[in-house]
């Protein structure tokens, strides 16, 4: 690499715009450099999106899941897990509690669950947006037609993380999906008007800095409005149960060079991060990140929603969550944001 490190960075901070070496060398820097670049990006998120964090609740609402995901504890072959599902009813609850708790965005997450279907899913967002709320979805892949018709509900937001830009180790951690199908869905979810998010995971079995590069190329070339990045966590019920963990310094150099790329996207400081390293968190958001989702979801449900063990916040009260979260962010001089967190591309497309 003939160009000096700094330049590097400086020219991405102005202009967005890295290529794959460059990223590659950016996720192996230590040191003084990395500090260089995790400023740069702070640098970014401030002039972009100032210091607000946006809070999101995050409602899990169901842990049944027909995929059987290689890392996943929720996969449907793990028969040791207990499963549930939340009613309508418990759903809305939950969200009003929410709402009341200071949420304006709440996130209706769970594994791939048919028993939910489009209608039931659509007037439950019905529901919910004449709370006032922003309403994200992440239900997995679902037929173009029930995207169409959640949208049309009312649906602002669908989360779909692609976990990995590498098609061959998609397939070997997915044996129900391909990468293909999972883009594609990428692409109804933006020709729908959804704010689409993405996200992957550091520090899968196979993966080296080419496919993570590759990963957050992809998330610049589907020009994401959210991104989701967590280290990879191992789950004893799994396949990959002897794996280690991924790094959580690696895994804050590509939210730091995800920001540099993407200056207008909205970047979560992971529970994944926080529940390898409870410090990460806040570090996340000095080096990039502005979004950080509470767990909301109620008390008795929360630790059976098992992707992997020991997520960070499952014992702890969704207020307490709420009150310790406000915390870090007062402590870093930032403020918690009032207003529902949409993406800021269109006002920023407007002045330009
Ligand atoms: S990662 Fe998602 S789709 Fe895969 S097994 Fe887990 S919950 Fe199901």
């Amino acid at each position: 690499m003939g160009k000096n490190i700094q330049n590097i960075i400086f020219n991405a901070a102005k202009r967005h715009e890295l290529t794959k070496e460059e990223i590659i060398f950016l996720l192996s820097c230590e040191d003084f450099h990395k500090d260089s670049l995790f400023a740069a990006a702070d640098r970014v998120r401030e002039k972009y999106l100032g210091d607000a964090v946006h809070l999101r609740g995050l409602i899990e609402f169901s842990n049944y899941c027909k995929c059987s995901c290689r890392y996943c504890g929720l996969r449907c072959g793990n028969k040791k897990l207990k499963r549930y599902r939340m009613t309508i009813e418990e759903i809305y609850q939950t969200a009003l509690r929410a709402h009341a708790l200071g949420y304006r965005t709440v996130v209706l997450q769970a594994g791939e669950d048919q028993y939910y279907d489009a209608d039931k899913i659509a007037a439950l967002v019905c529901r919910l947006k004449k709370l006032g709320l922003a309403v994200t979805l992440s239900c997995g892949i679902r037929s173009y037609e029930e995207y169409r018709l959640w949208r049309e509900a009312g649906a602002d937001r669908y989360l779909l993380k692609h976990e990995t830009a590498d098609p061959k180790l998609y397939k070997a951690l997915h044996p129900d999906s391909s990468l293909e199908e999972r883009l594609d869905c990428l692409l109804q979810l933006r020709r729908l008007g959804y704010q689409v998010g993405s996200g992957c995971i550091v520090g899968l079995p196979g993966q080296n800095l080419e496919t993570l590069a590759s990963d957050l190329l992809l998330l610049k070339e589907l020009d994401v409005e959210m991104a989701g990045i967590g280290p990879f966590i191992p789950h004893p019920e799994t396949p990959l149960a002897s794996v280690p963990k991924g790094s959580v310094e690696l895994t804050l150099k590509m939210i730091a060079v995800l920001r540099l790329l993407l200056p207008l996207a909205h970047l979560p400081a992971t529970t994944a991060l926080a529940t390898v390293d409870h410090d990460s968190r806040a570090q996340a958001l000095c080096c990039g990140a502005n979004v950080v989702m509470p767990n909301v979801t109620p008390q008795k449900y929360k630790q059976l929603y098992e992707i992997y063990p020991e997520k960070a916040g499952t014992n702890v009260a969704s207020t307490q969550n709420r009150r310790q979260i406000i915390e870090l962010i007062t402590a870093l001089g930032r403020k918690v944001a009032t207003d529902q967190g949409h993406s800021p591309k269109e006002r920023f497309q407007a002045v330009s």
